[in-house]
């Protein structure tokens, strides 16, 4: 610790979290832990650990302490009733407290997001994806997926190394498919039990369903990603039977409607040339079954194909192809308005594929240099992610991306409107 300023520490929580936090700090010479607080009253007077649980009242009461540190899931709503009551300084995170001596940002802890693609490959044929292109070539990623197992230890990694809260959401895709993952209900079942707040987005070509009441609980978006309203439209581009993702679509939707689903169900539709003609009916479509629909262009999933076209280096008869598919007659406008100074918005997401890696991010498949950036377990706490991240985004892919607007393009893609 380099500064001695927060000797008299009170820990938050007393769950296991607390437990956790108590653990680190107990055998610190620096630091004297002198309680524990919790706003359950039940727990309140008993002891926790060896020390005497406060409550807030106890706490404003208390002459020599230092700081509090809050180790509980509810630390955003914690602190902000702790902050209004007590004059010390606040940490959502114990290795602030034990390595940097400032105010906590609770903004920085707030924005932090994960993607975790549990299923390393998909099944769908999309022309303008990196995925979907592979597929095309039958040249597709090896059908890897993590195990229930896996994700378990990387999300507990995540969690008591405060690297990851359970306000921050995590998108199980990125790549791949998850329903693909054969244990893919089993992990959501998991982060519905921890009370994680999760999104997942599919094709629907494969149909998942659980018979567990809270299956959903936690989940804030599901989406359904279409290529379009029609046969023709799924031929070109995902290659599945259209009607049986309509059927797919409602089963999903009863189903999340059993198992506990209270979020935002989402039909992304992806506006193509050819599909403009169906954008109507998708919209109906979406109404009847109370889907948000969200439909955006379709964009160049794939760095490469995306930086040839923006440095103008696309060869000819591709460029051609691009051109009859996709519209892009908005792109140069949008590009024009990027700042000079543009930040990448996907600095706070960590981005882990089916192995357990560090991926770069969204806009880079696997075969993007600077990819990949290590086990995810050898991350040791927020900060070393932070430092990692930091360099992460000096790296020749992201200087390249940042001068040309590759992720600009995606992160302003916009909503089709007409
Ligand atoms: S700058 Fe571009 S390549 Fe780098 S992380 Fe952001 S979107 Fe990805």
């Amino acid at each position: 610790m380099k500064n001695d300023k927060f000797r008299n520490v009170v820990i938050w929580g007393t769950a296991e979290r607390g437990k956790i936090t108590y653990n680190l700090l107990k055998d610190k010479s620096e630091i004297n832990i002198i309680a524990f607080g919790d706003n359950n009253i039940n727990k309140q007077g008993k002891e926790y650990c060896g020390k005497k649980v406060l409550g807030i009242s106890d706490i404003v009461d208390l002459q020599d302490l230092d700081c509090i540190v809050i180790a509980s899931q509810y630390s955003v709503e914690i602190y902000d009733q702790l902050k209004n009551v007590v004059k010390v300084p606040i940490f959502v995170d114990v290795w602030k407290l034990l390595n940097i001596p400032i105010y906590v940002e609770i903004s920085e802890v707030l924005e932090m997001n994960a993607t975790i693609d549990i299923s390393g490959w998909c099944n769908a044929k999309c022309k303008w994806c990196a995925t979907g292109i592979q597929n095309r070539e039958n040249n597709c990623f090896e059908r890897k997926y993590m195990t229930y197992n896996k994700f378990k230890t990387i999300y507990n990694h995540l969690i008591n190394n405060f690297i990851l809260y359970r306000f921050n959401e995590i998108m199980l895709y990125n790549w791949g498919e998850p329903f693909l993952n054969p244990d893919c209900l089993k992990i959501i079942e998991f982060l519905s039990e921890e009370e994680q707040v999760f999104s997942i987005s599919t094709n629907a070509s494969v149909l998942t369903l659980s018979s567990k009441r809270d299956t959903y609980k936690s989940c804030r978006v599901f989406t359904f990603s279409m290529p379009g309203f029609s046969q023709n439209s799924y031929d070109r581009i995902h290659g599945f039977n259209f009607n049986k993702i309509k059927e797919n679509i409602k089963k999903y939707l009863e189903n999340l409607k059993s198992c506990g689903f209270e979020g935002e169900a989402v039909l992304s539709y992806h506006v193509y040339q050819f599909n403009l003609d169906e954008v109507c009916q998708a919209k109906e479509f979406a109404a009847s079954l109370g889907l948000k629909f969200v439909p955006v262009y379709a964009y160049l999933a794939d760095y490469g194909l995306t930086e040839q076209y923006l440095s103008d280096t696309m060869p000819y008869e591709l460029l051609k192809e691009v051109g009859k598919d996709l519209l892009l007659s908005h792109v140069d406008k949008l590009l024009s308005e990027m700042p000079d100074d543009f930040h990448c918005l996907e600095e706070n997401q960590i981005y882990i594929n089916a192995e357990g890696n560090i991926e770069l991010c969204s806009r880079c498949e696997n075969s993007v240099e600077d990819y990949e950036w290590g086990s995810v377990l050898n991350l040791k706490n927020y900060k070393q992610w932070k430092d990692i991240r930091k360099e992460m985004l000096m790296c020749k892919t992201c200087r390249k991306c940042k001068k040309l607007g590759i992720g600009y393009w995606a992160f302003y893609n916009p909503k089709y409107i007409n």
